[in-house]
């Protein structure tokens, strides 16, 4: 190849969709990637209606054999309450294995005659000025794109003293073959559990489990004794005994969750895109989203400084619907619980706010005051529902959602879910 113009460490939904968008530019593009071992990982399988179109706009179209499409979610509040339907309005997600997803990407780098895509090596260190150190030798290029994930190494480079994420949770995943879900066409959120358990097909003959383990969680040869005993019986009666088979005679598969704000896209020549820029928690399901918008963005900017403002803009929502699901959904304190009963009161009866929500979490609205209007409503809410005996009471609920929405409002959410056995306080 000619001497490439633009670096992309690693061959994820980021990394992939950056080089793709970069090269349709005019961009030579060398892409790296330490090889295929990580593509079998549990990780982003679930595709919101924005991360979806920017896969179409990259000429990616998927099989109704591969992967599933989704009119949206059905929440399980808990055993005793009716699920409420969320409908993708006039869109759908797409869902697939995290590998079909990576082995399209790839086909399409390699086919693309200005990408040269070199697998077997990995980046280990870059500059602000170009230049890249990696298992394959030095390269100098206009720009360094950091799409290495959550470990980036061109972040470490250019950030050797930032603290470390903070871990949040593991997921342990289990598939189904041949099962069939309570309403096809939606993932399912079940709560109740320690943690949030999420179904949904992946393709026309398998479904997706996953249990979500709050840290710091049991020990690791508790783990499944854990999941058997207070994560099961939330699943729906039917898939309850292939559930149980799949956790204990087959192996499961593991990940482990952490937080990372979307606060740092790189430095003059070097920009991070997905994972590298920050995560969150999976719940939201907006990791590959935030990936390849990042691409779209990277690739459309006439500069560093326009994809940064672009990005941060756009991640600004979803960061913060992200944040607020996870403090509603997973072992609330008891405002939480209360602001949790108002959203879902607010779902049952209201139609235009809940497609409103719903554009907000498939990150097709990423206005802010949308979602501030929103928290505002449930709050308001949560007061006027409150039966309050005296004006001291009162003044301690003002005060007590008034902090919740500045936690929230802070850039940088900073809540740690409290361990898996204590038990949430509602009032
Ligand atoms: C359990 C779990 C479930 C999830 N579910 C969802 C979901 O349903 N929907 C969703 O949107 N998101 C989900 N996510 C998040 C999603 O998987 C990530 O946000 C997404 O994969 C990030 O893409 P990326 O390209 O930035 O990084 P990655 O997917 O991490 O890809 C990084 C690539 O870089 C390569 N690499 C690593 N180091 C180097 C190096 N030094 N040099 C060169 N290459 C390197 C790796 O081999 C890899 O190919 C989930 C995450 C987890 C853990």
């Amino acid at each position: 190849m000619k001497s490439p113009d633009v670096l992309v460490a690693g061959a994820g939904p980021g990394g992939c969709a950056a080089a793709l968008g970069l090269a349709e530019r005019g961009a030579e593009v060398l892409l790296m990637d330490p090889g295929p071992s990580r593509q079998c990982r549990l990780a982003g399988e679930w595709i919101h209606p924005a991360g979806a179109d920017a896969l179409r706009s990259l000429g990616l179209e998927f099989e109704n054999t591969t992967c599933a499409r989704n009119r949206g979610f059905i929440v399980h509040p808990s055993d005793e309450e009716t699920p409420i339907t969320l409908e993708h309005p006039g869109t759908e997600a797409l869902s697939m294995p995290h590998e079909t997803l990576i082995a399209a990407l790839r086909r399409a780098v390699a086919e693309h005659p200005s990408i040269t895509f070199r697998t077997g090596h990995r980046v280990l260190t870059a500059t602000d000025q170009g230049l890249t150190q990696s298992t394959d030798g030095c390269y100098r290029t206009a720009l360094v794109v950091g799409a290495e994930g959550r470990a980036s190494a061109v972040r470490r480079a250019l950030r050797p003293d930032e603290p470390a994420a903070i871990r949040l949770s593991r997921t342990a995943g289990i598939t189904l073959p041949l099962a069939t879900l309570p309403t096809e066409h939606y993932g399912h959120v079940i709560l109740g559990a320690p943690g949030p358990i999420l179904l949904f097909r992946l393709t026309p003959d398998r479904i997706r489990i996953t249990f979500d383990m709050p840290a710091p969680g049991p020990r690791p040869e508790s783990l499944v004794r854990h999941l058997l005993e207070e994560y099961l019986p939330h699943i729906p009666g039917p898939l309850r005994p292939a559930a149980r088979r799949a956790l204990t005679t087959r192996p499961i598969q593991w990940a482990s969750n952490a937080y990372r704000p979307r606060d740092f896209h790189g430095r003059r020549r070097c920009a991070l895109v997905g994972d590298a820029v920050g995560h969150n928690h999976p719940l939201a399901a907006h990791g590959l989203s935030h990936a390849l918008l990042d691409a779209r963005h990277l690739a459309a900017a006439a500069a560093l400084g326009d994809y940064r403002s672009r990005s941060r803009r756009t991640s600004w929502t979803p960061e913060h619907v992200c944040a607020a699901l996870g403090r509603l959904f997973i072992t609330p304190d008891a405002i939480s619980a209360d602001l949790r009963q108002s959203l879902f009161t607010e779902w049952r009866n209201n139609s235009a706010h809940t497609h409103q929500a719903m554009r907000q979490l498939a990150m097709l609205d990423t206005r802010k005051w949308p979602l501030a209007a929103a928290l505002a409503r449930i709050a308001t809410h949560v007061l006027a529902d409150s039966d309050f005996p005296d004006v001291t009471t009162v003044g301690r609920r003002v005060r007590e959602l008034i902090a919740w929405g500045l936690w929230l409002g802070h850039p940088h959410p900073p809540y740690r879910f409290p361990p898996p056995d204590s038990k949430c306080q509602s009032s």
